[in-house]
C-alpha cells in the first residue's frame, strides 16, 4: 500500500532516482512584487480624499476664532460645511504675522457644540455656503474593507505557501526513498567483548548468538531454533550499542545499524521502505546483524505516550519491521538486535515468539564492573603509579560505563591542563567533582551569605554524623558548585540496591539538616534549601505510594514507575491515578507526617549539639572545605 503512494507522484519525466524535479513555485518573486505595488496603490487611493484638490491654492488652518474674525472682516468668500469642518476660499489672500505665504484657502475645525449664530453671520456677510455630505462614498467603504482584510489575505497566502513548501519537501523525500539512498550504516566493527566490561551476564548470553553467527550450520544440524530477535534492555550509557557492535566484531560479520529515532521525523512510507531496504541488504550479506537502536521510538505501545494514537509513520515502520523479521527463511542467518531503556513502553507485538523473544538485561555496573570499565578506558592514558582505580570505582556508585569513560577523559584533560605527564588521583577527584557537582563557581564574598551557607551545610553534616544509618560524610564545602552555594558529599560504603526503612528516614532527616540549622542558628531561613526539600519530599512520597512504608496506608502500591522510587525520575504525567480522592488526601497526610517527623529529628540533633555545629560552621567559614576525618575530629 505504501508502494502505491511512493510511486504516485507523476515523476516519469525526470530520470529515475535522482529525486530532482523542476521547482513548481506559485509565489515567484515577481508576484510578490506586484502585491507590494498594489498595497502601495491602495494606500494612495485611501489617502486621496484627504488631499481634496478641487480648489487649488495654498491652504491655511485657522482657529475657530480667527475664522469668525475673517468672516466678520468680510474676507470669506465660500464655506463648505461638513459635520466638524469648514473649508473654503478667502476673498483676498490671507497671511499670518510670521508667514509671508499668501493663502487663498482655509480650513477650520468647527466647535463640538452647535453655534446657532454661525449661519446667520455667514449669510449676513454674503458667504456662499455649501453643505458637504459626511456619508462615506461606497468605493471608499469597499476600499477600506479591502485594506483591512489585507493582513488576513497575507496570512492565508503564507499558509498556502508554507503548505506547498512542505509538500515539495515531502516529494523530495519520497524521491529519496525511491533512490534507495542508504540510511543505515554498514560496517565490520573490530569491537570485541574485551572492550565491554561490567556486564558479564549479558556477554555470556550473547555468546550464543556469536557462536551461531560464526557457524550457523552447526546449530541447524541440531535442529535448534536460534532466537532472531534479542532485545538489549538497560539504562542509558550502559553499553548496549557497544555490546551489539561487539557481537558483530566477535562473530566477524557485517553490522547494519539504524536508529529508530530517525524514523519519527520522516514522512509516511519512508521509514517502512528504509526498513525493507535494510533487511534486504542484511539478508544478502548473511550471516549478519541488524541493530535497531532506541527501538522504543517506533515500537511504543499504541496510546502510551502524551500524543498516543495515530502516528502513521511510526506504525508503518513498526509493521514493516515485524513483517521483515517474520519473513526470514530458515537458511538466513540474520540476527536482529535492538536496544531500549524503556522496555515497559514496547508494543507487545514486538515481544511475541519469533520476534524479540529474548531479552538481555544490561545493567549499571557494580563496583568491580566499574573498576574493569575504568581499566578499559585508561588503557591509553599514562596513570600515576599511586593512582587507585578501585578507590575511584568505590566512589562512583550509580555511574554508567559512559559516565566512567567520560570521567577518565576529564581526568586526562585535567592533567593536560596542569601540563603533567601522568594522571593522578587528584585529577580524577577534580574530574569527578566537575561531573557530579558542576564547574566550581566564584567563592562567596558576602560575609552573611558565607555564614548562612556554612551553617546550612554544617547542619547536613552534623545530622549525618549523629545518624549512623546513613552513608558517612565524605566532604563539606562552601565553595559554590554548579547552581548550589555549598555541598555536603557522602561516600557510600557499598553499592546498595535494597534500602531499609530507617535508612530512608535518616536520609530525610539529613536532607532537612540544612534548613533546620538555618532555623536554629540564623536570623531567618533562606532559599538555599529548595533542592533539599524537593529531594526529601520525593523520598517521602515514594515511601508512601510505592514502597508501602507508611503505616496509615499499608503495603499498597499507588502508582508511579517502580524504579522511580529512589532515582530522580518523575511520574509519567499521563499515568492515571488509580485511587480515590479520599486516598489521595491520606497520602498527602502521610507524606506530610513523615517529613515533619524527619524535620523534628534534625532539629533535635542540632539543638542538642549546638556547640559542635558552631565549631563546624566557624571552621568552614575559615577553611571553605572539610573532609570527613576533619569533621569528625572537630565534633569530638
Ligand atoms: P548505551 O547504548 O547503552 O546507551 P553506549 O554503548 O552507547 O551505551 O555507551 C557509550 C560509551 O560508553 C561506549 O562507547 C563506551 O565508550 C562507554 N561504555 C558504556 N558502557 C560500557 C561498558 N560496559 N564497558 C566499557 N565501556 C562502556
Ligand atoms: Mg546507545
Ligand atoms: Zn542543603
Amino acid at each position: 500500500m505504501n508502494d502505491q503512494r511512493r510511486n504516485a507522484p507523476p515523476d516519469s519525466g525526470s530520470p529515475a532516482g535522482t529525486g530532482s524535479r523542476p521547482p513548481r513555485r506559485r509565489f515567484s518573486g515577481r508576484s510578490w512584487l506586484i502585491t507590494l505595488v498594489l498595497v502601495i496603490i491602495f494606500d494612495l487611493l485611501f489617502y486621496l480624499p484627504a488631499m481634496n484638490t478641487s480648489n487649488a491654492g495654498p491652504q491655511v488652518t485657522l482657529s475657530y476664532s480667527t475664522f469668525l474674525a475673517q468672516v466678520r472682516a468680510n474676507n470669506i468668500a465660500t464655506a463648505q460645511i461638513a459635520t466638524d469642518t469648514a473649508t473654503g476660499n478667502f476673498r483676498k489672500p490671507f497671511h499670518t504675522a510670521n508667514n509671508t505665504t499668501n493663502f487663498t484657502r482655509y480650513s477650520t475645525t468647527l466647535l463640538p457644540i452647535t453655534d446657532p449664530t454661525l449661519v446667520p453671520l455667514l449669510e449676513q456677510q454674503g458667504v456662499q455656503i455649501t453643505g458637504q455630505s459626511t456619508a462615506t462614498p461606497l468605493w471608499l467603504t469597499v476600499l477600506t474593507l479591502a485594506l483591512q482584510a489585507l493582513p488576513l489575505l497575507f496570512l492565508v497566502g503564507l499558509f498556502y505557501f508554507g503548505a506547498r513548501m512542505a509538500r515539495t519537501q515531502q516529494q523530495g523525500v519520497f524521491g529519496f526513498g525511491q533512490s534507495r539512498a542508504k540510511v543505515y550504516t554498514e560496517e565490520r566493527p573490530n569491537t570485541t567483548f574485551a572492550d565491554v566490561a561490567g556486564v558479564e551476564s549479558a556477554k555470556a548470553e550473547l555468546q550464543e548468538e556469536v557462536d551461531f553467527l560464526r557457524d550457523p550450520g552447526k546449530y541447524r544440524r541440531l535442529g535448534a531454533r536460534i532466537p532472531k530477535g534479542v532485545l538489549l534492555v538497560g539504562p542509558p550509557g550502559t553499553g548496549k550499542t557497544l555490546l551489539a557492535r561487539a557481537v558483530a566484531g566477535e562473530a566477524r560479520v557485517p553490522f547494519f545499524s539504524i536508529s529508530a529515532t530517525e524514523f519519527v521525523e520522516m514522512f509516511v512510507g519512508v521509514g517502512a521502505s528504509r526498513v525493507r531496504d535494510l533487511f534486504a541488504k542484511a539478508k544478502a550479506s548473511s550471516p549478519s546483524i541488524v541493530f535497531v537502536d532506541e527501538i522504543d521510538a517506533i515500537g511504543a505501545r499504541r496510546g502510551a505516550g502524551p500524543l498516543g494514537g495515530g502516528n502513521d509513520e511510526r506504525e508503518q515502520t513498526l509493521n514493516q519491521l515485524l513483517v521483515s523479521m517474520d519473513g526470514f527463511e530458515p537458511n538466513e542467518a540474520v540476527i536482529v538486535l535492538a536496544a531500549t531503556n524503556r522496555p515497559e513502553l514496547l508494543d507487545p507485538a514486538l515481544l511475541r515468539p519469533g520476534r524479540f523473544d529474548r531479552q538481555v538485561v544490561v545493567d549499571l555496573p557494580d563496583r568491580k564492573g566499574r573498576e574493569a570499565i575504568l581499566r578499559i578506558h585508561t588503557r591509553h592514558i599514562p596513570l600515576d603509579p599511586s593512582l587507585n582505580l578501585s578507590a575511584i570505582a568505590q566512589s562512583t556508585p550509580g555511574m554508567s560505563g559512559a559516565d566512567l569513560a567520560n570521567l577518565a577523559n576529564e581526568a586526562a584533560l585535567a592533567a593536560g591542563r596542569r601540563g603533567a605527564n601522568t594522571v593522578t588521583q587528584a585529577d580524577f577527584d577534580q574530574a569527578l567533582d566537575r561531573i557530579t557537582l558542576g564547574a566550581p563557581g566564584a567563592a562567596l564574598m558576602n560575609e552573611e551569605e558565607r555564614r548562612t551557607v556554612a551553617y546550612h551545610e554544617g547542619g547536613h553534616a552534623l545530622v549525618a554524623l549523629f545518624l549512623p544509618g546513613v552513608d558517612p560524610v565524605h566532604r563539606v564545602t562552601i565553595t559554590p558548585r554548579g547552581r548550589s552555594l555549598g555541598v555536603t558529599q557522602f561516600r557510600p560504603i557499598d553499592d546498595r540496591r535494597n534500602y531499609r526503612r530507617t535508612f530512608l528516614l535518616d536520609r530525610m532527616a539529613v536532607g532537612l539538616g540544612g534548613r533546620s540549622s538555618e532555623e536554629v542558628a540564623c536570623e531567618e531561613i533562606t532559599t538555599g534549601a529548595q533542592n533539599d526539600l524537593q529531594e526529601v519530599t520525593r523520598v517521602a512520597r515514594s515511601m508512601v505510594t510505592q514502597l508501602g512504608m507508611a503505616d496509615e496506608l499499608g503495603p499498597e502500591y499507588y502508582g508511579g514507575s517502580s524504579d522511580s522510587a529512589l532515582d530522580g525520575r518523575r511520574y509519567a504525567p499521563w499515568e492515571p491515578k488509580e485511587y480515590s480522592d479520599e486516598t489521595a488526601r491520606r497520602i498527602d497526610e502521610a507524606v506530610h507526617r513523615l517529613i515533619e517527623e524527619a524535620h523534628q529529628r534534625a532539629r533535635d540533633i542540632i539543638s542538642a549539639h549546638r556547640a559542635a555545629l558552631d565549631a563546624i560552621a566557624t571552621t568552614l567559614m575559615r577553611e571553605e572545605s572539610l573532609d570527613g576525618e576533619r569533621l569528625r575530629s572537630i565534633v569530638n
